[in-house]
């Protein structure tokens, strides 16, 4: 049985990426077994919570107030709101919702208090409940904690070099230090990164040194492939080719074998037999819903298709960890504190962001 290293080093890990694909898939598939069901695939729905107007610089981010893109804004959804998507993805096979709000961090107050009583309301529904909200401190985290919640998604994007290329707002070390605060609560940590980005091979090797460092590794990893929208600064890359998913999926199997890797966005752009060869290789989990936060996405009823065709079972909540306990706020142990943390902001010239902005402004 393979082990968990933390010690993976990057030309470890360029070694395995660039393996003949053959014995690449053979290993990763083999790893696959012995940590997974390799017919069980958990499905996760993504849903936007707080749309558009985020003050971050994230060149592949649609939703980044600076950028002109199609994007319509939309201010936090009510608990009804999300209680009534919950349901449906409920209903259609998702064992886990995910709400994602266009936040750099997450700020103490009304509308952080109303994020707390989704989650209570969607883990009292029994479903894994994961947010993504940006940057949080250990208090934020032990109140999302107490409101039942089962994942946090913060993802490390890139390589710590790559990075710097893509986002100016925030630095690598915010990111490394969010984690750190979730992991300090029984909340699993979801993280995981953007392929296509014009990044090196050798920017996703360092991707997964970074995330394979991490102890306990995380629970789950996306691997997104980018999907370039018009007016991010990322507009022109060209998609991401099958044959570089696979290799990123079976890497990060055979690097963090008993995480649980998500095929994210960009699964559009691929076909089912792509997919078909990403799960081989030891992808087990999707984001289902026609729309990955604001990016397209597959119907729910044709992912549902490609399930039976392949034999793949969705998997039932709670398989890997027990249900948290959800806590009332008037019983809970930690209150506001109304901190206002200061997380960096390098301000780096990054030249395409400053491009887009630009482009923007006369646009707009
Ligand atoms: S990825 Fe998140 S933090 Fe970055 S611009 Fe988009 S919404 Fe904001």
């Amino acid at each position: 049985m393979s082990i968990v290293r933390h010690n993976w080093t990057k030309e470890e890990i360029l070694d395995i990426y660039n393996k003949p694909l053959m014995e690449l898939l053979y290993e990763a598939a083999t790893i696959h077994r012995e940590h997974h069901d390799p017919n069980t695939v958990q499905v996760s729905t993504l849903l936007s919570i707080k749309t558009g107007g985020c003050p971050e610089d994230c060149g592949y981010c649609p939703q980044a107030a600076r950028y002109h893109t199609d994007i319509e804004g939309n201010d936090l959804m009510s608990v009804q709101q999300v209680k009534a998507q919950a349901l449906r993805a409920k209903s259609s096979g998702s064992s886990r919702v995910c709400m994602g709000a266009a936040w750099r961090n997450v700020k103490d107050g009304p509308e952080f208090d109303q994020v707390l009583e989704m989650v209570r309301t969607i883990n009292k529904l029994d479903m894994e409940v994961c947010c993504t909200l940006g940057m949080v401190t250990e208090n934020q985290a032990q109140r999302l904690a107490e409101a039942g919640l089962y994942a946090y998604n913060h993802n490390l994007d890139s390589s710590e070099e790559y990075y710097k290329e893509v986002i100016s707002t925030r630095g690598f070390e915010d990111r490394l230090e969010t984690i750190d605060n979730v992991r300090k609560t029984n909340v699993t940590v979801c993280s995981g990164g953007i392929i296509g980005m014009g990044e090196k091979v050798e920017d996703r090797a360092g991707m997964l040194v970074a995330l394979s460092t991490l102890d306990p590794q995380p629970e789950s990893t996306p691997i997104n492939a980018l999907v370039a929208v018009e007016g991010t600064p990322l507009e022109e890359e060209k998609p991401v080719s099958i044959w570089d998913m696979v290799r990123m999926v079976c890497t990060t199997r055979m690097v963090l074998p008993e995480t649980q890797v998500r095929l994210s966005a960009g699964r559009t752009q691929m076909t089912r037999e792509g997919q078909a060869m990403c799960f081989f290789a030891g992808a087990n989990s999707i984001f289902a819903g026609d729309k990955l936060l604001t990016t397209p996405n597959p119907d729910v009823n044709e992912d549902m298709e490609m399930f039976k065709l392949l034999g793949l079972n969705p998997q039932k909540p709670f398989t890997k960890k027990t249900q948290p306990k959800t806590i009332e706020s008037k019983d809970s142990e930690f209150q506001s504190l109304g901190e206002k943390p200061k997380w960096s902001r390098p301000n780096h010239k990054i030249e395409r962001n400053e491009d887009a902005k630009t482009k923007a402004k006369v646009l707009k």
